[in-house]
Order: C-alpha cells, then structure tokens, then sequence
C-alpha cells in the first residue's frame, strides 16, 4: 500500500461555509497552518477533499517540505459541494487543533 502525504487522522473541527451575495456556497479554509506560524497564501497550500470520507485535508506547503507530522488540518465536510473556497482565520477562531506532536502556538 502506498503511504500518501495525508493520514486518516480524527478531523480537528467541521469546514466553515458562508453564501455570497449572489448566493454561491464558499467553502472557508483556515489561513494559517495548523502549526500557527505560516500564512498559507503566503507559503501555498494543498487541500484534498474526500466525499468518501466526507474530509477535506489541508496542507500547508512549508510544514510539509519540513515532513511536520502536523503538516495538514483536517476539516469535515457538510452539504453539497462549494462553488468557491475562501482563506480565513476568523471563523476558526477558539478552534483547538488536534496536534499529533503538541506545541504552543506562537
Ligand atoms: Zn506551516
């Protein structure tokens, strides 16, 4: 079996979604890695979702050249497919990442 670079790890928290003004639904990722220190636009990222597993992983291009073992969030997925995705930390606010290898965030 091929070992990819995600893991069936337990979700950190559910997908935040919001509706445009012309009524598209967006997906919202976090903007910030799950580490804390690399702003994903910044450094780039990869998101895989999963309708079989009803996930969408998340990893940040900076922690994964590094092999953190946190490289990627992992987000449950609701309802019907976003037209659109967005980066933003603020609905994600109070959100306790389920770290693998705990550390403070700085
Ligand atoms: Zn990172």
């Amino acid at each position: 079996m091929v070992r990819g670079m995600f893991d069936d790890r337990p979700p950190d928290t559910p997908v935040r979604y919001r509706t445009s003004n012309v009524g598209e639904r967006i997906a919202i990722l976090p903007a910030t890695c799950k580490v804390g220190t690399h702003s994903l636009a910044r450094v780039g990222y990869r998101a895989q979702a999963s309708e079989q597993e009803g996930v969408v992983r998340v990893s940040c291009n900076a922690c994964n050249e590094n092999i953190d073992v946190d490289h990627f969030w992992s987000l449950t997925l609701t309802g019907a497919a976003p037209a659109r995705v967005e980066l933003d930390d603020s609905p994600y606010a109070g959100v306790v990442p389920v770290m693998v290898e705990p550390r403070s965030r700085s």
